[in-house]
C-alpha cells in the first residue's frame, strides 16, 4: 500500500487559464510562464498541454528550454534571465531561445554569439532586481546593434506590485516613455497587470501565477478572475482520535480540545510541502465537506477536524489544497502566497496528470 497522498494537476484547467488570460489581452500575444517547472506543475507536461495554443514559453533554465525543444516544442522561447554564462550562449542560438538581457556581463558573452539570436533587453524600472537603468537603455541598444549576431527582438520590464495601483503606474512612467518611439515590441505585464492595468499590455503579456488557476491579488481568488484551480493536494485520513475536553493535539500541545471531539490523522506534513506555519482552522475538505487543521502541522502528518462530520473516517480523503479549498485562503493562514506553496509541493508527492 503505497502513502496515500498525491497532487493531481488539471491540464485542461491550465488550458482554459491560458485562453481566459489571452481574452484579457486579445491583441497582444502571450508568453505562458513556466519557469520553477511549471510553478510546481511539471513544466514538459504543462507545455505539451499548451502547445497548440500558447505564443510562446518564458522560464529560466536552459535545461528545461531544451527538453521542451527536444519534446517537439517550436514556439518562441524566453529565457526570463538570461544567459547565465557565455557557454549558454551557443546553446540559445542552437536552440532558438531569446533571453532577456539585463547585464553588461552578458552584453559581453552575446559578442561570441556563433549564429544568430534574439534578445530582449530589459530596463529596471523601480524593482531594482535585474535589469539596466532607464537611462542606460540606449546605450546598451547602440552596443547592441554593433553585435550583428545579435536581434533586439524587443524591449521589457517586470512590475513589483500586483494590486497596488501606484506602484505599477510609477513604473510605467518610467519605462513607457523609453519605449515610445523605438519602434520595438514591448512586454511588461505580468497576470496583476494583464488583469488590472491594461495600458501595460502591448505586444506580449507574460502570465504566469494566473495560468494555474491562482490569483494574484491579496483581495480576489483565482475564481473571481474566471479561473480554474489547476493543482490539488489531498491526502486520505489514516487514522482517528477521540479527545476529551482537555486533551491536545500534537507537538507542542498547541491545540486543547474543549469538548469531545473526533480528529482525522492526514497523510500529508511540512515534508510534502504543506507548510508547517499553517495553524488551527486553516480550511480543508473532507470527503468535500468543509473542515479545518487542528494543531501543529508535523512532518509526515496533520490533524484535521471530524467532529461534525460522522461519516468521515480512516480512508476518507483531504484536500488541503484546489478546487474546494483556494490554495490562496491556504496560503494567507500561512503568511505566504500561492506562488510558494505550488514551487513547495516535494518531490516525494506523486503527480497525477489529467
Ligand atoms: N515575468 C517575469 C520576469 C517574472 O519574473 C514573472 C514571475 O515572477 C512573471 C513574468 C509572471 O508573473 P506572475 O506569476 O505574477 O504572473
Amino acid at each position: 500500500m503505497t502513502r496515500p497522498i498525491r497532487v493531481d494537476i488539471d491540464l485542461a484547467a491550465i488550458r482554459h487559464n491560458y485562453l481566459i488570460a489571452k481574452r484579457k489581452a486579445p491583441a497582444s500575444r502571450a508568453w505562458a510562464v513556466v519557469k520553477a517547472d511549471a510553478y510546481g506543475h511539471g513544466v514538459r507536461r504543462v507545455a505539451q498541454a499548451l502547445a497548440d495554443v500558447a505564443d510562446g514559453f518564458a522560464l529560466l533554465n536552459i535545461e528545461d528550454a531544451v527538453a521542451l525543444r527536444q519534446d517537439g516544442v517550436s514556439a518562441p522561447i524566453l529565457l526570463l534571465e538570461g544567459p547565465f554564462d557565455a557557454a549558454e550562449v551557443a546553446a540559445m542560438a542552437e536552440y532558438r531561445l531569446s533571453g532577456a538581457l539585463h547585464s553588461r556581463e552578458q552584453l559581453a558573452w552575446l559578442a561570441k554569439a556563433p549564429a544568430p539570436l534574439e534578445v530582449w533587453p530589459k530596463v529596471n524600472s523601480g524593482m531594482n532586481r535585474l535589469g539596466f537603468a532607464p537611462g542606460a537603455l540606449a546605450g546598451v541598444l547602440a552596443d547592441l546593434a554593433a553585435l550583428p549576431a545579435v536581434r533586439v527582438a524587443g524591449v521589457m520590464t517586470h512590475f513589483a506590485t500586483a494590486d497596488e495601483a501606484r506602484g505599477v503606474a510609477e513604473q510605467w512612467a518610467r519605462f513607457e516613455p523609453l519605449v515610445r518611439g523605438l519602434g520595438l515590441p514591448v512586454s511588461s505585464a505580468n497576470t496583476a497587470a494583464l488583469w488590472d492595468f491594461p495600458d501595460t499590455h502591448r505586444d506580449w503579456v507574460r502570465p504566469g501565477i494566473g495560468l494555474y488557476g491562482c490569483s494574484p491579488f491579496a483581495d480576489r481568488l483565482g475564481a473571481g478572475l474566471g479561473l480554474r484551480a489547476a493543482m490539488r493536494l489531498s491526502a486520505d485520513v489514516i487514522a482517528v482520535q477521540s479527545l476529551a475536553p482537555g486533551d491536545a493535539v500534537g507537538y507542542g500541545r498547541l491545540f486543547v480540545a474543549e469538548r469531545p471531539m473526533r480528529i482525522g490523522i492526514v497523510a500529508c506534513g511540512y515534508a510534502d510541502g504543506y507548510p508547517r506555519v499553517a495553524g488551527n482552522g486553516t480550511p480543508v475538505a473532507v470527503d468535500g465537506a468543509p473542515s479545518g487543521l487542528v494543531g501543529r502541522v508535523s512532518m509526515d502528518m496533520l490533524a484535521v477536524d471530524l467532529s461534525h462530520l460522522p461519516d468521515a473516517g480512516v480512508g476518507s480523503t483531504v484536500e488541503l489544497w484546489g478546487p474546494a479549498v483556494p490554495i490562496e485562503t491556504v496560503a494567507a493562514a500561512a503568511g505566504t502566497i500561492g506562488y510558494e506553496l505550488m514551487c513547495a509541493v516535494a518531490p516525494r508527492v506523486p503527480r497525477v496528470y489529467h
